[in-house]
This record gives structure tokens, sequence and C-alpha cells, in this order.
């Protein structure tokens, strides 16, 4: 059994996960991870975020979850 879990929404990886997704569950995810290291390595240290106002999370982990 495959006991990972998707790094950005934390769900179990299953059998029937996309291999090009690996490690994430589903290709989606893999997206949304990449883009959330670009972001970052947008940022500029010691100047504060003004792009923050939307949630990166909740939307997505509630997208997820409907099987
Ligand atoms: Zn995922």
């Amino acid at each position: 059994m495959i006991s990972a879990k998707c790094p950005t929404c934390g769900k179990a990886l299953s059998p029937a996960t996309d291999p090009a997704a690996l490690p994430f569950c589903t290709s989606r995810c893999k997206q949304i991870d990449l883009g959330r290291w670009l972001k970052e390595g947008y940022a500029i240290p010691g100047r504060p975020l003004e792009e923050d106002e939307e949630s990166d999370e909740s939307p997505i982990e509630r997208d997820l979850d409907e099987e």
C-alpha cells in the first residue's frame, strides 16, 4: 500500500494516482505546489506581501475533498 500523502492537500495517495502527478495526488495539486514555489521565489525579502488577500488553502482543500 502507498502511505504517502500529497504535499499540497495532504490527501493520501492511492494506487490510482496519476504517476505523472507524483508525489502529488493530482496534476492540479502539482501545479498548485509549483505555483506556490514560484510565488515565494518572486517574493522579495523585507518587502511585505501585498497579494495575500485570497486564502491559499481553504478553497483548494475544499475543492479536492470532493471525491
Ligand atoms: Zn493533492
